[in-house]
């Protein structure tokens, strides 16, 4: 993906896609405004789940080690993983030593951020998805474009027209005459992924908590196909972020009650697991948990956008927001689009890709996904804060047409004289652009006037008025009123 400003227009251009997921949101954010409605205590159940993120972050390192120590001593294996590479050579080498070949897998977010699927099929390991959106993400070779929904971009009739071309090639086809209800399509893919869980020896798994009391995993999702992977195959792996750590099996009761409104409007998740270690003839007996850094500490580290790492992944953020409405998840360049995706991506990738120097902007700071957020995530200060970052990264970079405009600018307004004459400068140049119709466009500035017109120079700036009438005590009509 290009950076934001050229992708968003050309999503913009996508009718079917603005209209699919405006359907979507509103219908989400309707169904979440309902069920939030109904909690008393929810603005209560947003700080607690705000503070108990702080207090876990602020000593990670001790509840870190806690999770595994009782994970360990629960029977499950636990890596440590500084970034992707490392986490995906560590499931690579989980399954290439048990002679796998394939995997089964649950949505999870912080597999997409590694690019998990990709390096396990560089070592000739098919990974299947088996979360119904993630699935059609797969057998479209398509992005996600939401994080609790990836392929909220696309409606029923499009998936079955994927499912009837392209499910044969991954395994059980479509059935003949697949007509678009969902609860045909529901069907088709329960019959495809049913072969996958009955002959798949290992899953791969994220989870949404690790909660450092017990070294247990929770996992919550809505079709089931996440239990599957989490107690039919002998081999299970969940990479997991460690900032899902929570202390204590109470502080699951707050982000239970939290998630499953924000994410999808409903009072529970249908589907909760929790797997602590590996039990005998129950459930997989070879349980390893992969802890990933991957450029979470360095957030960690700082002040204004540590507050990130509370987040959830519940989306609410998104389906609240107006630019992620019109612009769609693919214009963000990024695994985590939306309003998190803006924070959290420059933060993890750091600012050396102008698609992540462009994603603080890519919003009109409204102030709605703050509002949304059950973990009181302050997404538009932290956004100002990456922004001055940028700034700051920039002034290390060759110069550009705007930076150097912006150098110029700064030292005129940093000389009266040079301000007086660029204003006298300005003030002729009406006859260029002939009185009132203002500049539409400058060479080199393309991406900025795209957006807006600068109004035409004044006749006459307000500091000449100011020297001519004396800060208007002199005659200033030249009709002696
Ligand atoms: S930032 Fe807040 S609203 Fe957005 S996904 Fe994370 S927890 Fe949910």
């Amino acid at each position: 993906m290009p950076p934001f400003p050229q992708a968003a227009p050309h999503q913009l251009r996508n009718t079917q896609q603005r209209t699919n997921l405006t359907r979507a949101t509103r219908t989400i954010r309707a169904k979440r405004n309902r069920l939030v409605a109904e909690k008393d205590d929810w603005e209560q159940l947003r700080r607690a789940g705000a503070a108990v993120k702080d207090e876990t972050l602020r000593h990670l390192d001790r509840y870190l080690e806690q999770f595994e120590a009782a994970a360990t001593a629960a029977g499950a294996t636990v890596h440590w993983a500084p970034d992707a590479s490392a986490a995906n050579r560590i499931v690579t080498e989980i399954a290439l030593e048990r002679g796998v070949d394939e995997v089964v897998k649950a949505k999870s977010m912080a597999t997409e951020e590694i690019g998990l699927v990709e390096a396990l099929a560089a070592a000739g390991i098919n990974a299947y998805e088996t979360d119904l959106a993630a699935l059609i993400i797969q057998l479209s070779a398509d992005v996600p474009s939401h994080i609790v929904v990836p392929a909220i971009h696309r409606n029923r009739a499009e998936v079955r027209e994927i499912f009837v071309r392209n499910m044969s090639r991954f395994g059980r086809p479509a059935p003949e005459h697949l007509g678009d209800e969902p609860h045909e399509l529901a069907a088709a893919s329960r019959e495809h992924l049913r072969e996958k869980f009955l002959h798949t020896r290992m899953a791969v798994t994220g989870a949404n908590f690790a909660v450092a009391e017990t070294g247990s995993l929770l996992l919550v999702e809505s079709e089931g196909n996440g239990r599957m992977c989490v107690t039919m195959p002998q081999t299970l792996v969940s990479v997991v972020g460690i900032e899902k750590l929570v202390p204590t099996w109470r502080d699951v009761e707050v982000y239970l009650q939290l998630l499953a409104r924000s994410a999808t409007g409903e009072r529970m998740n249908p589907y909760t697991s929790v797997w602590t270690g590996a039990h005998d003839a129950d459930g997989p007996q070879d349980v390893h948990i992969v802890l990933l850094d991957n450029h979470r500490s360095d957030v960690l580290a700082d002040e204004v956008g540590r507050d990130a790492l509370r987040c959830i992944r519940c989306a609410a953020c998104l389906n609240v927001c107006p630019v992620y409405e019109r612009a769609g998840g693919h214009a963000y360049g990024s695994v985590y689009p939306g309003p998190i995706g803006a924070i959290l991506s420059p933060q993890l990738r750091g600012l050396d890709d102008p698609v992540d120097r462009e994603l603080p902007y890519a919003s009109s700071l409204c102030g709605a996904c703050a509002d949304a957020c059950p973990v009181q995530i302050p997404i538009p200060l932290i956004l100002e804060h990456l922004r001055a970052k940028v700034v700051d990264t920039e002034r290390t970079l060759p110069p550009s047409p705007e930076r150097a405009a912006m150098k110029l600018a700064a030292a005129v307004f940093d000389r009266p004289a040079a301000l007086g004459a660029g204003e006298k400068l300005a003030a002729l140049s009406r006859k260029v652009f002939r009185g009132e119709r203002g500049i539409t466009s400058v060479p080199g500035f393309s991406g900025w006037f795209g957006a807006r017109d600068v109004p035409a120079p004044p006749a006459e700036s307000f500091r000449a008025w100011w020297a001519r009438t004396d800060g208007g005590r002199r005659d200033d009509t030249g009709d002696g009123r």
